[in-house]
């Protein structure tokens, strides 16, 4: 899997490894019973904090294709009114106190 080397939301390549958490796999998936024997996809679990702008992400690019296509997956952001109150709350507060 390719590394991220610039920020997702400001492009800067200003980076600062925070957390490293070693080998995982896909959260929230479902793995169907055909594909018990089948091994699962491992990835580096490292984050970075963007030291321009304070957002922190995952090191790692994977494809949405490998997360939503090859096995069922369950999370949305949709999946719960505490999920979508949470989201819209922090967009409120970042729209009224914008890191730019
Ligand atoms: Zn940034």
């Amino acid at each position: 899997m390719p590394k991220r080397n610039n920020c997702l939301a400001c492009i800067s390549d200003n980076q600062k490894k925070i957390i490293d958490l070693g080998m995982n796999s896909y959260a929230d998936r479902f793995i169907s019973q055909e594909n018990f024997s089948n091994s699962d996809s491992i990835f580096f679990l490292t984050c970075s904090l963007c030291k321009d702008c304070g957002l922190i992400q995952n090191d790692i690019v994977t494809h949405p294709k490998d997360i939503y296509h090859l096995v069922d997956y369950s999370y949305t952001a949709s999946n719960s009114q505490y999920s979508k109150d949470y989201w819209r709350k922090y967009a409120h507060d970042i729209c009224k106190n914008p890191f730019f």
